[in-house]
């Protein structure tokens, strides 16, 4: 489905839960604030969904996240339920507590790729940036992911004065076992919210610690991608640089919440249900409505912030 700039929309993105185990200090203020919702939805509710998205809005790649998508009890039954419906674009982003020991069952359920969040490879930063989680945990579940042959991206959010001195390093770890990083921008979001000083560390201070260690030479990414990409002598990373280049502009997103809502746009999060429509004998037409108006409320040019934390709009 095209939306009112034209742009094609066809990349979904399923907030599994809200559920974590983990508190990133910048995703929320306390573990708290990651409360499962009482009407979560089952994973056939889920199966059913992604079906109606797929046969009448054009959806056809997936995301799985959260919260954390680990923390789901029906993960397998999902992606086996999105695979035989014949996506095969099945992706999920997880911050790997969990993996090393399910990596294997995901592989064979039709899981293609993980990213996996990690904000930096000394022990004591990673806990005090996380809140909760060891750094083993989700080191150990990225070898699991790349020895059951799953593609394997690392996401890193870069923070002025806590993680910055460990671009070059986390580069560096990616380098050597055939990873590609990615560097994200701070968003203003949930507890970031309208703060004058959230700690950003822009893409070009990025570029300069990276510059400084290693020839740099920007490559072309996917036209849809979020991120830019860059060449370095044996290997590629990327920089999400959602405030210095923002990528509303070729945005394919749509997300689903763990209660069954859409959400068109991270800026302008105004989520409307589809739940009824799983007891909907012909659901076409009023789910071809529902996507249109929610995607109608997809910013043109640049993120401009939200009260909402990334686990309800599904990160
Ligand atoms: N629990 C999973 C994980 O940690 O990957 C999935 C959900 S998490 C909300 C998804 C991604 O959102 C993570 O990579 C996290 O770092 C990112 N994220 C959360 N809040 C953010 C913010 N304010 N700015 C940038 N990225 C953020």
């Amino acid at each position: 489905m095209f939306d009112l700039h034209g742009r094609k929309i066809n990349k979904l993105r399923i907030s599994l839960s809200e559920a974590c185990n983990m508190a990133c200090t910048y995703c929320v203020s306390s573990l708290h604030d990651h409360k499962r919702d009482p009407d979560e939805l089952k994973a056939k509710q889920i199966i059913s969904l992604v079906h109606m998205l797929k046969d009448h809005a054009g959806i056809e790649k997936i995301r799985l996240t959260g919260g954390e998508p680990l923390l789901y009890p029906n993960l397998i039954q999902v992606i086996a339920g999105i695979r035989e419906m014949g996506l095969s674009s099945i992706g999920m982003t997880t911050n790997g507590q969990l993996l090393a020991r399910k990596a294997e069952a995901l592989a064979k359920a039709g899981l293609k790729s993980v990213n996996l969040s990690l904000d930096s490879l000394q022990p004591e930063k990673f806990k005090s940036l996380g809140r909760v989680g060891k750094l083993y945990k989700t080191l150990e579940g990225i070898e699991a992911c790349l020895q059951n042959g799953l593609s394997v991206k690392v996401n890193m959010v870069v923070i002025k004065g806590e993680n910055e001195n460990e671009i070059v390093d986390m580069l560096e770890y990616g380098l050597t076992h055939g990873i590609e990083i990615r560097f994200l921008e701070l968003m203003a979001m949930g507890p970031l919210y309208k703060k004058d000083d959230y700690k950003l560390v822009s893409m070009h201070e990025m570029l300069e610690r990276i510059s400084a260690r290693f020839t740099v030479k920007p490559v072309s990414a996917d036209q849809d991608s979020t991120s830019l990409r860059y060449w370095v002598p044996g290997g590629y990373f990327g920089i999400i640089p959602n405030n210095s280049a923002p990528f509303c502009s070729t945005c394919s997103r749509l997300r689903l919440t763990s209660n069954g809502q859409l959400i068109g746009c991270l800026s302008n999060p105004t989520p409307i249900s589809i739940h009824h429509l799983l007891n909907h004998p012909d659901p076409a037409d009023a789910l071809q409505k529902i996507v249109k108006k929610s995607i109608s409320y997809k910013q043109d040019f640049a993120f401009t912030g939200s009260a909402l934390v990334m686990s309800r709009v599904g990160g």
